[in-house]
């Protein structure tokens, strides 16, 4: 029995936008918009891991503050194969650098109004009505 995957992506928030980020790779997903983030290492906690893959992908320093809305399950491509995953959503806080797409094709920065507009990928999908929320409460 496989273990599920851990997927843990980061809500960044600034000025009642979220930064969403464009995925170029892999193919088949090239162009499809998601919260940035990825695998968590094993033993790595969801915080820790949104914390590095916010380094790695955006070269900029987070502050996970706590989860937003519950686990979404999704089957994730994993060396040939696919495995149940969760992906875990946390609000994050900037707190160093300013957010470049080092392995994404763009960024953009958007409005509660913006978020039903891109190309999301389903993982991400049932986090957007609660994200609306926050945005709008300011
Ligand atoms: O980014 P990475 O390839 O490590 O992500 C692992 C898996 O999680 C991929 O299948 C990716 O599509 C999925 N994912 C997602 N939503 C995110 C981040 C990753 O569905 N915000």
């Amino acid at each position: 029995m496989d273990q599920t995957l851990i997927v843990a992506a980061a809500a960044i928030i600034r000025d009642g936008r979220v930064l969403a980020a464009q995925r170029a790779e892999p193919r088949a997903l090239r162009g499809r918009w998601e919260f940035p983030g990825g695998k968590a290492d094993p033993g790595e906690s969801a915080a820790d891991a949104v914390a590095r893959e916010c380094q790695e992908e955006l070269g900029v320093r987070v502050r996970p503050l706590h989860q937003i809305g519950g686990d979404a399950t999704f089957p994730a491509p994993d060396a040939g194969r696919t495995r149940p995953a969760v992906l875990r959503l946390w609000r994050a806080d900037l707190v160093e650098g300013e957010p470049r797409p080092l392995e994404h094709l763009s960024l953009r920065w958007l409005s509660a109004a913006e978020l039903p507009g891109l190309d999301w990928l389903p993982a991400d999908v049932p986090f957007l009505d609660p994200l609306a929320e926050i945005l709008t409460a300011g």
